[in-house]
């Protein structure tokens, strides 16, 4: 089976160098372990963090190791009595185009409600990413003025549409081209802006004249810093991420009017996912329904080829994606 190892770690961005193609004999399907054939895999950010050696939430990928992240695909042998041949499972084996899983470890998936990719999506992580930083970190309440960066991403721009169909009064969006700004207002945000094109903090202050009561963070810097100027008294953050800052070699500086935050009574709170899957359920009852009806719109951007899937996961970080960034085995 055709499998991408980590051939050494990165140094600031991440190169082709820094991935290899090989093959590798699978292992035997013992019990209670199911053969999948890949068909979709994931690409995130945070796979970046984990090709450093430092200790996180999360261990590091092992050099001349394969990747792991989320994919999903088609039972093709199974030696479990829960998942049968045939079944559609997601799992956490991807950058291979065949997973030996443990069914413990693998989630059956309905392809007929939504295709499988939107499993490594807005029903997967991602969506639940959204959700739970906006309604259980953020604490987002009907009314609301809410700002979003990355919002063109697949957390983003889950984030801004359920800030929309919750009742938000305004939302505004940041991203990085002119193409994703009008794919922003197409979804519903009320205002969007290209950070490429000016100071962030001006045109935040432009967007929101009046100032913002939720920021949610998925870039970090210069971002956080112009929220935390726009943000209202008892303005509340989710830090989610701070993209900005994963190819960094070196600290970056934290924002400079973090001060504020005392005055204005603020709340900056942090949060993993994988520590919010009791929300799930939850989660999944809104986004099926906001799929069918035309609220939610879950954009895909596809890569096609194992072979490409470094290159996916270079061009996730420089922006390529509009939504979920895909890669078709
Ligand atoms: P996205 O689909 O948003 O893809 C990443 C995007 O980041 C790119 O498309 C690019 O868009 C943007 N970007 C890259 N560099 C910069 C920069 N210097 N400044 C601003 N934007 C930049 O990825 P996800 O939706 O999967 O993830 C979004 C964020 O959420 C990430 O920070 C990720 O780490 C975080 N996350 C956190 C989780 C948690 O549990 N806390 C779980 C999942 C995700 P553009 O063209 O706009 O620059």
């Amino acid at each position: 089976s055709r499998q991408i190892v980590l051939a050494s770690r990165p140094h600031g961005a991440p190169t082709d160098e820094n991935f290899r193609l090989e093959t590798a004999a699978l292992p035997t399907v013992q019990s209670g372990q199911i053969l999948v054939k890949n068909e979709v895999m994931s690409v995130d950010p945070y796979m970046r963090g984990r090709m450093n050696d430092t200790k996180s939430y999360i261990p590091p990928f092992q050099i001349d190791e394969p990747l792991q992240g989320a994919a999903a695909g088609t039972v093709i042998a199974s030696e479990s009595e829960k998942i049968k041949v045939g079944d559609h499972v997601s799992h956490q084996l991807g950058w291979r185009e065949f997973a030996v899983v443990d069914d413990a470890a693998a989630t059956v998936i309905d392809v007929e409600a939504a295709s499988a990719s939107k499993y490594l999506g807005i029903l997967g992580m991602p969506g639940l990413t959204a959700y739970v930083g906006l309604t259980e970190i953020a604490k987002f309440k009907q009314g609301d003025v809410v700002f979003v960066s990355g919002a063109a991403g697949a957390v983003g721009s889950a984030v801004g549409q359920i800030a929309k169909a919750l009742g938000a009064s305004t939302v505004i969006g940041s991203a990085g081209s002119v193409e994703k700004i009008a794919r922003l207002k197409e979804l519903g945000f009320d205002e969007a802006f290209n950070y490429k094109e000016g100071d962030v903090s001006e045109s935040l202050q432009k967007a929101a004249p009046d100032g913002i009561d939720v920021y949610y963070d998925n870039v970090g810097g210069d971002h956080l810093q112009a929220a935390i100027g726009a943000l209202r008294k008892y303005g509340r953050v989710a830090m989610c991420g701070a993209i900005s800052q994963y190819n960094a070699t070196e600290p970056e500086p934290g924002p400079t009017n973090l001060f504020m935050a005392v005055g204005k009574e603020l709340n900056l709170r942090g949060f993993i996912v994988g520590n919010h899957y009791d929300l799930a359920p939850e989660f999944l009852e809104h986004a099926v329904g906001w799929l069918q009806d035309g609220t939610l719109q879950a954009d895909e951007t596809f890569r096609d080829g194992l072979e490409n899937a470094p290159q996916a996961f270079i061009d996730l970080l420089g922006g390529a994606n509009t939504g979920k960034m895909i890669v078709r085995l």
